[in-house]
């Protein structure tokens, strides 16, 4: 499966989700699928999905849908210990790790997820995980731990190296991607239907 073949499942499956997307290729390709107000591209910001997802999930109100991470396997090991700090104060909340064993974005150098199981130490540190190397496990593996309670869950999803062609840059000012993300978060807990659309 291609980064970006994930990422058109994704786009759908994460419609009325708070979505943290890690930077470079991968929110580049989820804008060009869709583009959508409750995405929060961490533009230049690597590593730094776990982190803002788990504050973003402890502030959460229970009854709005889940917070949503789409992290790379580059960007989790360059800070991994979101994993034991998801496992200890267990916010609830869905990490997909789209790992495709190298560093997309600079000439595909290998990551240490070539060699290190990153499913295995999520799971070490108490989060619920899954894998799914497909599209079709990849709707029913994140729905299956879309239902966890009670502590983080981890999709892993293994993917093909290599970005896809002729993607145009994401060039939304950083401050704009924050303030239309915050506005949708605020608007979030209106009945569906009275969501207002965020005016630019
Ligand atoms: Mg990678």
């Amino acid at each position: 499966m291609k980064r970006i073949e994930a990422l058109e499942v994704l786009a759908e499956l994460t419609a009325q989700h708070p979505v943290v997307v890690t930077c470079a290729a991968t929110s580049r390709e989820l804008a060009s699928v869709k583009d959508s107000d409750n995405h929060l591209y961490l533009l230049d910001s690597m590593g730094l999905v776990g982190s803002v997802m788990t504050g973003l999930a402890l502030g959460r109100d229970a009854s709005l849908p889940k917070v949503v991470g789409l992290e790379g396997d580059g960007s989790l090991l360059m800070n991994p210990n979101v994993l034991p700090t998801g496992g200890y104060l267990k916010p609830e909340m869905l990490m997909v790790l789209l790992d495709n064993e190298v560093y997309g974005s600079t000439a595909g150098l290998p990551t240490y997820s070539s060699e290190v199981n990153v499913e295995e130490l999520a799971a070490a540190a108490g989060w619920a995980t899954g894998r799914a190397p497909d599209q079709q496990s990849l709707r029913s593996e994140y729905a299956r731990l879309l239902q966890v309670t009670g502590r983080p869950g981890f999709l892993h999803v293994p993917i093909e190296a290599g970005n896809a062609a002729e993607i145009p840059k994401l060039l939304i000012d950083p401050v704009r991607i924050t303030h239309r993300f915050s506005r949708w978060l605020a608007s979030a807990d209106k009945p569906s239907g009275s969501r207002e659309t965020v005016a630019e």
